[in-house]
């Protein structure tokens, strides 16, 4: 590839934009993937997918994993807490903790936890399932176990085990009866694991989960109940078990102002506490440092206008400048960034299974008769005569006559015939006006809007709702580019569909630097050729949150480790969700509705409608498809 070709390709999907240097395209117009950032090491992902497909016989969609990225943006991570300490002076040490909720699978979390001596890294949860899982981890005795979310007794019971169990737990309580509760429980089991707060901040966060902040939060105790909170542990005996105070102003934030404001305040709220002769030695600063997932670096909501660095800078510094000013000691720092640490590392790969049609665009030239209905002869005059010069008039003529034969169809006045005849004139007419406007550089928002329906759709073979909701509930971007033909020049204009029965299952949306794109720029699709598609970024929350829309179950997946030399190895294959499976989610028992199957097909038997032998070959076949995957195949 020559660089005016990787340039114009650079500037269509900006890969280096978002990639943090772990994506690039190599000199075959491959996507290569690298397990740090200036690694020489590199993988071919379409190699990979050729892989796994000839020789593993995996069928797509497929989800592709590289452990080596969650260790990388964790060590990140890490090093941005460590530097900015030692640049500031900050006489405490940085404690990370992975929230589960973000990726809950079990590899991700054995992965970070391989850091866990190292790094410091420990676990955070949200629920009894989650704290159920974390409990028999093996994590270094040093490092945390934070339990957040709403409780019940059980939970408190649950983390009095983990605590039991050697595990150096944190409750942190959400309301002033979530307290009441843990020192009943105490009392009871005889354990107390440390007691961490979570405050109510007045700073909201930015972007999307704004509201995660701000004096209307879910969660977190107003200044009012923090007071009744510190005399209830007093009063009790229990002063000494408060260990941290915590806050989360929500996920994504998008603007690094809000974080500053965020830091002062809490760090306020610690020094306050800390004065009143309390033990608490951990500010358990939550989440929300963010992904650029369109790499415009801006407040845009599914970007953000800072670096890790500048994030764990200006916390470390807010944070020791009011403590100084306080004359309280520096609190050791928890994160509990979990997007950051694992939206890199994951990959859906998706094939295009074919172009769906929404107009006539390989249709024969119309030919004019002599008693076509005036409305088509005008159509095709206009067909005929559009230039660079009359195309914006043509094309609105065009509509006008569009609607007009619309009108006489429905008047019973032009034939099933004519009517096709005069939609295919206006498309036409539309597809040359967009060719004119586009020489012409006119950015036209009525152009954009013909460029959009005019766009190839293709049906890809995955489910939206599976495999990145977000895309769905909240609009959010994920980068999405070919792994393979990125050296071609010619380029079609694309929106994406799934193949969900759902007309919301579709990406019409994909990032742009400046701004958001309806339509996706895509080498030619043959339909005898495989053509595999990314989705990027999509290793935080999407896995978890998915869910089983149309009984589409959980793609196949593989896991790829980089050696040393260069080379990779599929260190896991995970076999995706098979029919039988999704039924099972659905409450169906495979057994009994293979049983059910055969007594319907014998009853045809008895009937004589069917044949012995055709009646167990049916049966045969039957049980087989429980095993076929849920996706389309072949
Ligand atoms: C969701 C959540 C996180 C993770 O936030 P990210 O923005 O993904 O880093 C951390 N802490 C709490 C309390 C959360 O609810």
């Amino acid at each position: 590839m020559n660089e005016a070709a990787m340039h114009k390709i650079q500037s269509i999907y900006g890969i280096e934009n978002w990639s943090n240097g772990y994506f690039d395209i190599n000199a075959s117009g491959n996507i290569v993937v690298r397990p740090s950032q200036n690694d020489p090491r590199s993988v071919d992902l379409k190699k990979v997918v050729d892989q796994l497909v000839k020789e593993k016989k995996l069928s797509l969609p497929l989800l592709v994993r590289f452990p080596q990225i969650l260790t990388n943006q964790l060590r990140t991570l890490a090093n941005a807490y460590k530097e900015s300490m030692q640049l500031f002076e900050y006489r405490a040490t940085h404690y990370p903790v992975f929230p589960m909720k973000v990726n809950p699978r079990r590899e991700v979390v054995e992965e970070f936890l391989k850091e866990s001596s190292r790094l410091r890294l420990g676990l955070e949860c949200g629920s009894k399932a989650e704290l159920f899982a974390a409990v028999s981890q093996d994590q270094d005795p040093d490092t945390l176990l934070i339990c957040n979310g709403f409780k019940d007794e059980a939970f408190c019971r649950l983390a009095g085990l983990a605590l039991q169990s050697g595990k150096n737990v944190v409750i942190v309580i959400e309301k002033l009866n979530e307290l009441k509760m843990l020192l009943r429980v105490a009392e009871t089991t005889g354990v107390c694991p440390g007691i961490g707060l979570r405050a109510k901040l007045y700073t909201r966060g930015s972007g999307k989960w704004a509201s995660s902040g701000g004096d209307s939060a879910k969660f977190g105790l107003t200044s009012s109940e923090i007071v009744q909170c510190l005399k209830l542990l007093r009063n009790t005996g229990h002063f000494d078990k408060l260990k941290l105070l915590h806050f989360h102003i929500g996920s994504q934030i998008t603007d690094i102002k809000r974080v500053k404001n965020a830091m002062k305040e809490a760090a306020r709220v610690y020094a306050k506490i800390h004065q009143q002769g309390a033990k608490i030695e951990f500010l358990d600063i939550g989440g929300g440092l963010g992904v650029d997932y369109d790499g415009s670096k801006t407040r845009f909501e599914s970007s953000m206008n800072y670096t890790v660095q500048e994030f764990a800078n200006d916390v470390v510094y807010s944070i020791k400048t009011v403590c100084d000013e306080e004359h309280v000691p520096h609190p050791n720092l928890v994160t509990e960034s979990g997007r950051m640490m694992t939206a890199y590392h994951s990959i859906l790969v998706v094939s295009i299974r074919e172009e769906i049609e929404t107009f006539a665009d390989d249709e024969p030239e119309v030919e004019i008769d002599e008693d076509d209905p005036q409305v088509i002869t005008e159509l095709k005059w206009l067909c005929d005569e559009i230039n660079g010069k009359n195309y914006f008039e043509y094309y609105h003529d065009a509509v006008e006559h569009k609607d007009e034969l619309h009108t006489q169809f429905n008047l019973g006045l032009i034939s099933l015939e004519d009517r096709a005849k005069g939609e295919v004139l206006y498309w036409e007419v539309c597809a040359r006006a967009l060719k004119e406007a586009e020489q012409a550089r006119s950015h036209n928002e009525e152009f954009e809007e013909v460029k959009r329906v005019l766009a190839a759709k293709y049906l890809c073979n995955f489910s939206l709702f599976r495999s990145a909701p977000d895309s769905w509930a909240i609009g959010q971007l994920f980068p999405i580019v070919p792994i393979h033909r990125l050296n071609e020049s010619k380029l079609d204009f694309a929106t994406l569909v799934d193949v969900t029965c759902d007309s919301d299952g579709k990406i019409d949306k994909f990032v742009d630097l400046k701004d958001v794109k309806e339509t996706l720029e895509l080498p030619e699709w043959k339909a005898d050729e495989d053509f595999y598609i990314g989705i990027f970024l999509v290793g935080a929350y999407q896995e978890v949150m998915g869910s089983y829309h149309n009984l589409f179950g959980l793609p196949n997946e593989a896991h790829v480790f980089v050696e040393a030399d260069g080379r990779y190895h599929l260190s896991k294959i995970v076999q995706g969700s098979k029919i039988q499976d999704m039924v099972q989610f659905a409450r169906y028992e495979t057994s009994s509705l293979i049983a059910n199957f055969q007594r319907r097909v014998n009853g045809l038997v008895a009937k004589g409608e069917l044949s012995e032998t055709q009646a167990q070959s049916l049966t045969r076949d039957y049980t087989e498809a429980a095993t076929w995957s849920t996706y389309l195949e072949g």
